[in-house]
């Protein structure tokens, strides 16, 4: 990758980070207590490790073979967050190669994923993800469901839930700000501290609305080819 787009991986995050800062000072909070995960999809290995020399230590992936391929070539000590839907017969891979799944919306799969971090000797850490608007299309456990699969998820060895995620229909600001208040309700009923939401669009309302974690792709990387 050339020296111009490395500089420029490099100033999106500082821009980023400018307008995470400014969000959570404008909301009353503190910058420190929203995390910046880098949505690294489709991305080059190269792209990543500018991120990463950036000062980003949380990179997101959505594709199993793909993140494999991409953390076999990253020397850096960050944490790999699973962001994208994952089939169950990939838990092994994942259990292993991951230190955060954000994508957890069924027992079976929690299941699987603990049986897997187990034998792995590790204890992985979970996010429930919640379709806030039931579209069918998406992953995520309906919000009348989640209090039980928090339970459930909670009652397995391998796993710590650490919280909730949701990638919201895009829409208008006020629309997504409602989604995300409903996230963060979700969260307090069921006493889990981080909330995963927010992307280049809409991260700032999210950080309005309590967000813990920010995915950001585009804002960094650029436009996915
Ligand atoms: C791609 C992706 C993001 C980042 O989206 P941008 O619009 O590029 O910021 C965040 N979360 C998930 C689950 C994604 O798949």
């Amino acid at each position: 990758m050339s020296a111009a787009i490395a500089q420029t991986v490099a100033e999106n995050v500082a821009m980023v980070r400018e307008r995470i800062a400014r969000a959570a000072r404008g909301a009353g909070r503190d910058p420190a207590a929203v995390r910046l995960v880098a949505a690294a999809k489709t991305m080059p290995a190269e792209a990543v490790r500018q991120a990463i020399a950036a000062g980003v230590g949380d990179i997101g992936q959505n594709y199993v073979q793909e993140a494999i391929s991409i953390m076999a070539e990253i020397e850096a000590p960050v944490r790999w967050h699973m962001i994208g839907k994952l089939q169950s017969n990939k838990a092994a891979r994942v259990a292993r190669a991951f230190d955060v799944v954000q994508t957890v919306d069924s027992l079976s799969l929690a299941v699987k994923l603990s049986r897997r971090a187990e034998a792995a000797g590790k204890i992985l850490a979970v996010l429930i993800e919640v379709n806030l608007a039931a579209e069918p299309a998406k992953g995520g456990v309906a919000p009348a469901e989640v209090s039980a699969l928090v339970a459930a998820v909670r009652e397995q060895p391998g796993l710590r839930v650490d919280g909730l995620m949701a990638i919201p229909p895009a829409g208008s600001a006020a629309e997504s700000r409602a989604h995300f208040r409903r996230l963060r309700a979700l969260g307090e009923e069921n006493d889990l501290r981080e909330l995963s939401m927010g992307m280049t669009s809409d991260f700032e309302v999210a950080i309005e609305e309590g967000a813990t974690m920010v995915r950001v792709g585009r804002a960094i990387f650029g436009p996915r080819r």
